[in-house]
């Protein structure tokens, strides 16, 4: 497992991380942000979306987040 955190605040909604990683990121329709998705999402705030995912989508989550334009997303 590893725990997924998007920082929405910095989050500019380019969608590079929903296309990378369909499986863990979308858009939060409420805030026009990213968030985790359902059913890894644990918590989601205006700030901050955190949620924890399994071993196999670990490297996709990585992925995401070395290509993320705004540094939002950290994988831990
Ligand atoms: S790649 Fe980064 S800036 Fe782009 S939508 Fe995802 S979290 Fe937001």
């Amino acid at each position: 497992m590893a725990k997924v955190t998007v920082n929405k605040e910095t989050c500019i909604a380019c969608g590079v991380c929903w296309a990378l990683a369909p499986d863990i990121f979308e858009l939060d329709p409420a805030s026009g942000k990213t968030r985790v998705r359902d059913p890894y999402r644990k918590s989601d705030s205006d700030k901050e979306s955190i949620g924890e995912i399994p071993e196999n989508l670990v490297e996709a989550a990585k992925n995401a987040a070395n290509s993320c334009p705004t540094g939002s997303i950290k994988v831990e």
